[in-house]
């Protein structure tokens, strides 16, 4: 086992038996002190992997016109708590705020909220979002009561899956020396951690009005297969080696969401691909206005608006579904 976490699973596993997939998760992204959420910087390019942020400021700007619009929409609720889950650099955050400076009135009504479990990225965010005096929080329930924006890309994926093989849990149990699966074949995966989170969230929209946007990889439909995935350095690596120093990660159910959406009593709309969301928000006219101001900047976005919305990219793989409280009217960009 090479790393210290490893050891400490496996030292657990000896003692008190095999654990789930999703303890195994919890631990290699959460262990207080070696949970990989925890330490390193993961995202970005100098990190294990790059996300739609990252990759251009016209994500962040589209999301935060988006926002804007529907807060508009709503007859200008005032405060409005907006919150991201996970917001890693803080750059989502920081271009949809500077792209909704001139929408008269939203940024004297916004209450910032960002729920981040890592120490080092939120240093980042502080300073990513100086000026808009962020309040930090470990989870969503600790986000004070009110209306709610609400943005999560690639939050849900790093949320503990359980999985199955022929109804039995599969399991990590030490062989060999190593962390290895107790049982193969057609997995089925659940997420009681994404479901609670969701669960939450549709709780307060129902409760206080808003709208949340997911954005993820993953299914519009439950299927089974084992979606889960580790990466290093920008590479696919085994998933049970070196716990607390790789990215783990599972696709969305994205049916799965939305039901527990639906029980909590939030309205959902369709879920539609990263890329017919952003081309019908207009990220094509978005690129063309930066680049008439910057006209060295047209290889750039040529390449960034391939990234996020080819379907041999990120453009098919990535999904994106809004919930919303029922008495907020369904949003654009989702067709029934
Ligand atoms: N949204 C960002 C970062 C995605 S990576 C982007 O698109 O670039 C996942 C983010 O969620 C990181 O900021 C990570 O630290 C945070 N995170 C992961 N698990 C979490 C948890 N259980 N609670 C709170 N934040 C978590």
């Amino acid at each position: 086992m090479t790393t210290e976490l490893g050891r400490l699973i496996a030292r657990r596993i000896a003692l008190a038996g095999p654990i789930s997939m999703a303890d195994f998760m919890a631990e290699a992204l959460g262990h207080p002190r070696l949970g990989y959420y925890r330490g390193a910087l993961p995202v970005g390019a100098a990190g294990d992997f790059t996300t739609a942020p990252e990759i251009s400021q016209m994500f962040g700007e589209m999301v935060g016109a988006w926002l804007a619009e529907r807060w508009l929409a709503m007859g200008k609720p005032l405060p409005v708590n907006l919150v991201e889950l996970g917001p890693g650099r803080g750059s989502l955050m920081a271009d949809a705020l500077r792209a909704t400076r001139g929408v008269a009135g939203f940024h004297a009504a916004l209450e910032l909220h960002l729920v981040e479990t890592n120490a080092p990225l939120r240093t980042r965010q502080e300073r990513a979002l100086a000026g808009f005096r962020p309040v930090w929080h470990e989870r969503f329930d600790e986000v004070p009561e009110g209306p709610l924006l609400l943005v999560a890309n690639e939050f849900f994926d790093a949320l503990p899956v359980r999985q199955f093989v022929g109804g039995e849990e599969r399991k990590v149990m030490v062989a060999a020396g190593g962390l290895a699966f107790d049982r193969d074949g057609e997995v089925v995966e659940t997420s009681p951690v994404q479901q609670a989170a969701v669960s939450a969230i549709s709780t307060c929209l129902s409760q206080c009005g808003g709208i949340g946007l997911i954005i993820d990889y993953g299914h519009e439909r439950s299927a089974s297969g084992d979606t889960l995935q580790a990466v290093r350095g920008h590479r696919y690596v085994p998933t049970l080696v070196d716990p607390g120093e790789q990215d783990l990660t599972a696709h969305v159910d994205f049916e799965a969401l939305g039901r527990a959406a639906r029980d909590a009593g939030a309205s959902v709309t369709s879920v539609v691909t990263q890329g017919e969301w952003l081309n019908s928000l207009g990220i094509g006219a978005r690129a063309a206005a930066i680049a008439t101001a910057n006209p060295d900047r047209v290889p750039e976005l040529e390449t960034a608006v391939d990234r996020l919305c080819h379907e041999e990219q990120m453009g098919q793989l990535f999904k994106v579904m809004a919930i919303h409280s029922p008495e907020w009217p369904a949003p654009a960009g989702f067709p029934e």
